[in-house]
């Protein structure tokens, strides 16, 4: 099916990206970080946000990016925070050192067990027990953009989908002005959720979070962790790759662009990139999606 991008154009719709990056452990990691952020800055994302490692291990290390991502560039960070391993009171203090730092968006989210996904969630003793008291809590600290997280398979610890949608129902009252997704293969899931959503009356923007397969193998094996489904045709175009990392490559930049095209033919406009802070695929579906860096802007 040719995907109909000149309705973009006619109607004058424009597509606003944002893209996630996670902290990085040594100063070669630093490096490919920065060198992605240059690369895309120049795109005008909405935001871009920087994960939260599991169990509040990279604090210092996301506080140090956003940080520099304030000083260093015209970028709005969102900084992602979790209730995990502290106390409320430790929590309101990294809050208000963002605050401080020129920070205005958070990601608030639960997180996962200390023992690992999977496990049984605990709340730290004094510390937030729930994404939606986190939000609450954020809110009340400042005038910051909250957003928080959906899951259109569902999150693997909530029993029905009617549930998980309450949970983000819960999150809306609380002051989330925005979800992203999980991330997802196959769009009917997307579609089907937001129907869902919609249909309890929620009305924020629901981001589609859209992973470029780096590694099918490690995408693939985290998948299955988070609950979302990995479709056999995505194995399928992956399979025989495994040594080919070139190939590997132009199948993954054609597997997003034929996702994010969908979408946009549904009537998405918005799209949040997990980068794994890499920029060359995402810079590409950004181009595809006729989102040009500023310098491009009224060339031919
Ligand atoms: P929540 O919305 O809090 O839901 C978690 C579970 O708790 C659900 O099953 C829900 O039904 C249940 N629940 C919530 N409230 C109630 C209630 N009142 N009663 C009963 N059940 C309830 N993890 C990190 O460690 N760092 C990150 O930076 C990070 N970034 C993420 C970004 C995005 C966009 C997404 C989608 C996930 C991210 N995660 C991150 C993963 C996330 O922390 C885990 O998926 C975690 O298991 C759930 O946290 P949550 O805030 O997403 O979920």
């Amino acid at each position: 099916m040719a995907h109909d991008l000149s309705r973009l154009s006619r109607a004058g719709t424009a597509v606003n990206v944002s893209f996630e990056f996670f902290p990085p452990k040594t100063s070669e990691m630093e490096a490919s970080l920065w060198e992605a952020i240059q690369r895309l800055e120049p795109l005008q994302p909405t935001f871009v946000s920087v994960t939260y490692g599991a169990g509040g291990s990279t604090r210092e290390r996301t506080h140090a990016t956003v940080a520099r991502i304030v000083r260093e560039t015209a970028l709005k960070p969102a900084a992602h925070l979790t209730c995990v391993a502290a106390t409320r009171a430790e929590i309101d203090d990294v809050v208000r050192s963002y605050y401080d730092a020129g920070v205005r968006h958070i990601v608030a989210l639960r997180g996962d067990p200390v023992s690992g996904i999977g496990g049984r969630f605990e709340a730290h003793p004094g510390g937030y027990e729930t994404s939606t008291a986190l939000v609450a809590g954020i809110r009340r600290l400042g005038d910051f953009e909250v957003t928080v997280s959906a899951y259109p398979e569902k999150h693997p610890e909530s029993s029905t989908f009617d549930q998980d949608i309450d949970v983000l129902k819960a999150k809306v009252d609380a002051g989330a002005t925005r979800a992203i997704t999980q991330f997802f293969f196959d769009n009917a899931f997307y579609l089907r959720f937001l129907e869902k959503v919609r249909a309890k009356g929620i009305n924020i923007p629901i981001l589609p979070g859209i992973v470029p397969v780096q590694n099918f193998r490690q995408t693939a094996s985290f998948a299955r962790k988070t609950g979302a489904s990995v479709p056999q045709w995505l194995a399928d175009r992956f399979e025989g790759l495994e040594d080919d990392p070139a190939t590997r490559r132009l199948i993954a930049a054609a597997v997003a662009a034929e996702q994010v095209l969908d979408l946009v033919d549904e009537g998405v406009t918005d799209f949040h990139f997990y980068t794994m802070n890499r920029a060359d695929l995402v810079f590409a579906i950004c181009h595809l999606l006729g989102v040009r860096a500023k310098a491009e802007e009224g060339a031919a």
